[in-house]
């Protein structure tokens, strides 16, 4: 395995340069590929013509292993690699096959429409594999192009990274490449192709795919498979099932505790590994809604934020009634889906402590928390400014940038009369327990306006935005440079949609 240890990153020349070029990351094995031809087909990308940089995370090729020049190495052709062009050798790119519900309705096979998987890196922190998305027709594009525009593109560049710093378990993006390649949508768009990195890519669907076709040897192979590499303390597809399920559970009450919304949580779009998946029209709150649908395709508001939780428990009983055929009885595969209704209300209550700045455990915590998101609620009070400034709170005084939050200033009063008194109750120190606050309420997450400028900017060639934006999202626990960055959404930001189109 290629070791960037002994090449220092400032190195810029002489013999070692060309030694380098030789030292191509990795000899790429592809576990996945060893399934063998039930469960995929090989095939190349449709490269990107004439392509160009978009944004490149040097935070995620570190955790690659990879020097942080690696995408400028001329001899490693890295911008031909990463918009579609001819891999480097070893790799071997393939589209799996999965299946899914969509919106609650069984779909059939969806993937993989316009991802191909590379192959796998033997990275400092385990085994990753790297993923194009956006990188040509594949034989399961069914109506699409096999394309993937900037603007979606760019988004989930940066909610990927976003999410990572935000300690929320998440496919990682290493790059984005882009190309004057017209896409066509709503309106005329341009290509891009967006480096997706994770262990493992694996969603409920694949397994659905094949017990809904009744493969019940490709359903255990696979199973064995997930086993063996993902899940080496689990002994058994039920215990798999409950290794997911309580994944899930922690996934989806850390989405509710930073206010995001998936947008899109269809079978295929949720990962084995308990990994955000697939970022499509996901949104961060603004005003506090329970019911807000970040996706305008979802009429029906199935994905509402509010709804999230329940519709993670809903697809683990779709992958549960997947993996039947292997588990054998249907009592034990429910029984495998039990953790997720303890672990989800331990690990939300877990995260409402934290929010508040509670070190302590009082039976009425969930109350408290409710109680606020219920005022946060009737004023449309903005989800993550709210926290900021609860961090800021001190018995006994006005606490007014706070207060001003909420229309019903009495009921606030109220409700901040019992925060005093339940801070006292545990001696609660008020600068320590700032500190602790913005360690896990977040002063920037990419809501949406924020996007929309990187994207408006990259649309004209101009990427310094989505690079300016990425550093300000590793570090979203600190007050940006930029006090807009964590301020209130401007007044255009209202009229932006976000649909399924991508
Ligand atoms: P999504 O709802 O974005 O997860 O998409 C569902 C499935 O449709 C995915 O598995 C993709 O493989 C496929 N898909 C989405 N967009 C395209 C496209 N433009 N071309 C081909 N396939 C696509
Ligand atoms: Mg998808």
């Amino acid at each position: 395995m290629w070791n960037a240890g002994p090449v220092p990153a400032h190195y810029t020349g002489g013999v070692n340069a060309i030694l380098k070029s030789d030292l191509l990351p990795g000899d790429w094995p592809n576990r996945f590929a060893g399934l063998g031809a039930g469960f995929y087909t090989s095939l190349g990308a449709d490269p990107l013509p004439d392509p160009h940089w978009v944004a490149v995370s040097d935070d995620c090729a570190q955790s690659l292993g990879w020097p942080a020049d690696w995408w400028q190495r001329p001899d490693w052709r890295a911008l031909e690699v990463f918009s579609g062009g001819a891999p480097w050798p070893g790799m071997a790119p393939l589209a799996s096959f999965y299946s899914g519900h969509q919106f609650g309705v069984w779909a059939g096979q969806l993937g993989d429409g316009r991802a191909l998987l590379l192959g796998e890196v033997a990275a400092p922190g385990g085994s990753l594999e790297l993923q194009l998305k956006g990188g040509g027709l594949t034989p399961y594009s069914r109506m699409g192009d096999g394309r993937a525009v900037l603007r979606s593109s760019v988004r989930e560049f940066l909610c990927s990274e976003a999410m990572h710093a935000l300690g929320v378990p998440t496919t990682r993006a290493l790059c984005l490449t882009g190309s004057a390649l017209p896409v066509r949508r709503e309106t005329l768009e341009t290509a891009a192709v967006v480096t997706r990195v994770a262990p493992s890519f694996l969603r409920f669907g694949h397994f659905e795919h094949f017990a809904h076709h009744d493969q019940h040897a490709h359903l255990q192979t696979l199973v064995d498979h997930t086993l063996q590499h993902h899940f080496p303390d689990c002994n058994s597809a039920a215990e798999m099932l409950a290794t997911v399920a309580r994944r899930t559970a922690e996934l989806v009450a850390h989405w509710q505790a930073i206010g995001f919304c998936h947008g899109v949580m269809n079978t295929d779009n949720l990962s084995m590994l308990g990994l955000t998946i697939d970022y499509g029209p996901f949104g961060f709150l603004d005003a506090f809604d329970p019911g807000h649908v970040c996706n305008h395709s979802d009429h029906q508001g199935r994905y509402a934020y509010a709804r999230q939780p329940n519709v993670a428990f809903w697809n683990l009983h779709a992958l549960a009634q997947a993996l039947l055929p292997v588990i054998g009885s249907s009592e034990a595969a429910l029984a495998a889906l039990e953790p997720y209704r303890a672990v989800f209300p331990a690990a939300m209550l877990g995260r409402l402590r934290a929010k508040l700045g509670l070190a302590t455990e009082q039976d009425d915590d969930r109350t408290l928390a409710d109680d606020l998101l219920k005022l946060m609620a009737e004023s449309r009070a903005d989800f993550t400014i709210t926290f900021r400034r609860l961090a800021g709170f001190v018995p006994g005084t006005p606490n007014e940038a706070l207060r001003d939050l909420f229309l019903d200033r009495a009921a606030f009063d109220a409700w901040a009369a019992r925060y005093a008194a339940r801070l006292q109750a545990e001696g609660s120190v008020d600068a320590e327990r700032a500190a602790r606050m913005n360690a896990v309420n977040p002063a920037v997450v990419l809501r949406n306006h924020l996007a929309e400028q990187a994207i408006r900017q990259a649309r004209e060639g101009d990427f310094s935005e989505v690079q300016r934006l990425l550093k300000v999202l590793q570090t979203p626990f600190d007050e940006p440079a930029q006090a807009a960055d964590a301020g209130f959404p401007p007044a255009w930001a209202q009229h932006l949609e976000v649909s399924c189109s991508s």
